[in-house]
């Protein structure tokens, strides 16, 4: 319960108890070096459903201690991510804010007599904590430094009157100790770097493990949640916090969340980016929130993926199909159908006259009304995606062959192909059919979906390009050296992109883009009111949203024709179903 580690001096709890009155606070403390991930969506869950379930509050910490890493940027994208999952962070907060609390922490350290500045290297470090043989551990004379010479090299250290590595301040913990995070434990390090918050004011800067805990214990978090590799450091966490005197939160551990065929750390994303396998670190094949954004993937599938893991403190590979039925349940249920061909094949139904045109209504969702409906025009020439044409019949074939009949999508009688013209490459040209409206016809297996010829109402609309994800790792375990000799990025799947330039769809995505126009007012451009907010399932296709690549702006969308300025560039966010090889 909250405020009773029994561990900690009575009016610590006091005073912890006066400050929340007993509710839970909890963090989420990424730092802002990169784009949040599928991982972090765990986190946020655990630390904000955590305090949610407890009536508590949740804190965003940013941990921004490596000035050389961290950027505006990613500070920005990390609260608009933690917004988009759904959460709103009590407080926004930033390690930065603490840095002269931090500073004065630590010199009450030295004045302890448990911290010293050092001036070993990184290599004689390594050798005092036992090398590369994990041999006997040494401690070096500057420990044993008098209390009043650590202090003013501390000072000397924070005024810039050494150059980075000529010192550090090391807390004085237990070298005998079995637990590494006891040996003795970097607390500040020189660093002449720009800090995107405090600028130049610092050139010492505190490490993770003295600030992660001192900034949980003056937020007085109650529980810090983290993830199972700290495990060790929860020692280290808890003997500082005892070694000053401050309130100590309590620690616990869960597993970290990794999904198959892909790869998460911040270093790995960008070593992809910079090795050119992908353009940006929102990639729509790429695991991070922002790449999962703009692919189309609703928040509440994520979370609801997330949440059935539930938090336990293994940290299995979790199969991505598993993220990929609940984007598919979650479509389901929100995602207007209509109809489009990929690589689009031209059908002419002969015995159609010239300027035949009959408007067709289509739900945008069969069965349910609540989705309403829109209309597109039937004429004589259609185009239906090639996939659903076969010139070898088969029996167990039940699409468009010669010969053979289909049917077309909420259109009362079948097709039937009487001929095929080719061109020059042996490709297919043109598919004639005849339009079976006359006697009584046999229910068709199959129906398909189809694109009318009509450039007076727009249709059909030609999509600038569809790119088609698969998975950017071959195999589950990219680190898995036994089936990737060759290291992780010998995996890439360099086909994993796959992009078509001559897709059509139907008129009814005007519709869909003016109703999305209608949202955020204000901002001129289609793209910047999110575009991946536009989704739909094209017909036996997949769920697909419009990518940030396009380019349209309110206007352009409300003349439902499409114009030489207007690009379309779709995305596919799942398929329908899961793939029945895996
Ligand atoms: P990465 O290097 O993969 O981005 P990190 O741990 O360095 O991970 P932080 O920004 O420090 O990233 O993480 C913020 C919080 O999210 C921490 O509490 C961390 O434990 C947690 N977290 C990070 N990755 C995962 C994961 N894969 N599963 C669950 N929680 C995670
Ligand atoms: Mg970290
Ligand atoms: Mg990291």
């Amino acid at each position: 319960k909250a405020g009773e580690n029994p561990q900690i001096k009575p009016e610590l709890t006091q005073k912890h108890l006066e400050a929340t009155k007993g509710m839970v606070i909890t963090r989420f403390p990424p730092e802002p070096n990169g784009y949040l991930h599928i991982g972090h969506a765990k986190a946020i869950n655990v630390n904000f459903g955590y305090a949610k379930i407890h009536g508590g509050i949740c804190n965003l910490r940013y941990d921004d201690t490596n000035p050389e890493a961290e950027e505006q940027e990613y500070v920005d994208s990390i609260l608009d991510t933690v917004r988009w999952l759904g959460f709103e962070p009590d407080n926004v907060l930033y390690s930065s804010d603490y840095f002269q609390e931090l500073f004065d922490l630590a010199v009450d350290l030295i004045r302890r007599d448990l911290a010293y500045v050092c001036h070993c290297t990184a290599e004689q470090i390594y050798e005092q904590r036992g090398g590369a043989n994990k041999g006997p551990r040494s401690c070096c004379d500057h420990r044993s430094r008098p209390v009043l010479e650590s202090l003013d090299e501390f000072q000397k250290m924070k005024e810039g009157r050494y150059a980075a590595n000529e010192a550090t301040l090391r807390m004085k913990m237990d070298m005998e100790d079995g637990n590494p995070q006891m040996w003795d434990l970097i607390a500040y390090r020189i660093l002449y770097s720009s800090h995107h918050r405090t600028g130049n004011k610092w050139c010492i800067y505190p490490t993770y493990d003295f600030t992660h805990c001192l900034c949980d214990s003056i937020e007085n978090i109650t529980h810090s949640l983290c993830t199972r590799e700290f495990t060790q450091s929860r020692q280290s966490y808890y003997w500082l916090c005892d070694a000053l005197e401050v309130y100590k939160p309590v620690q616990w551990e869960y597993g970290r969340l990794n999904v198959t065929n892909t790869v998460l750390s911040k270093r790995k994303l960008l070593k992809l980016r910079d090795e050119g396998f992908i353009r940006d670190l929102d990639d729509p094949r790429l695991y991070t929130i922002p790449a999962l954004r703009r692919r189309g993937v609703p928040p509440q599938a994520i979370n609801a993926f997330v949440r059935e893991l539930g938090v336990s403190t293994s940290s299995p590979i979790i199969a991505v199909e598993r993220l990929e039925n609940h984007i598919r349940d979650c479509l389901n249920e929100i995602a207007p159908r209509i109809m489009a061909a990929i690589s689009p094949v031209r059908v002419v139904l002969t015995n159609l006259p010239e300027d035949y045109l009959e408007m067709i209504e289509l739900p945008y969702k069969s069965n349910d009304s609540s989705f309403g409906s829109h209309k597109v025009p039937f004429t004589r020439v259609l185009h239906i995606d090639s996939s659903d044409f076969r010139e070898v019949d088969s029996a167990d074939y039940y699409r468009l062959a010669p010969n053979k009949s289909v049917g077309l999508q909420n259109i009362p009688f079948p097709i039937t192909c009487t001929d095929v013209r080719k061109n020059a490459d042996g490709s297919i040209a043109e598919i004639f059919c005849r339009y079976e409206n006359e006697g009584k016809q046999k229910k068709p297996k199959s129906f398909i979906q189809w694109i009318a010829e009509c450039p007076q109402l727009g249709s059909p609309i030609r999509l600038d390009e569809v790119r088609i994800y698969n998975p950017l790792f071959k195999h589950a375990n990219p680190y898995d050296e036994t089936v990737v000799p060759g290291g992780w990025l010998s995996d890439v799947d360099r086909d994993s992109l796959q992009i078509y330039k001559g897709a059509i769809a139907e008129v009814g995505l005007w519709d869909l883009i003016n109703k999305h126009a209608a949202t955020e007012s204000g901002k001129k451009d289609i793209i910047d009111r999110h575009p991946e907010n536009i989704r739909f399932q094209f017909t036996r296709m997949g769920y697909f949203t419009l990518d940030k690549d396009s380019s349209m702006s309110v206007a352009d969308a409300a003349k439902t024709t499409k114009g030489n300025d207007v690009k379309l560039i779709m995305n596919r966010i799942v398929t329908l179903k899961e793939d029945p090889k895996k």
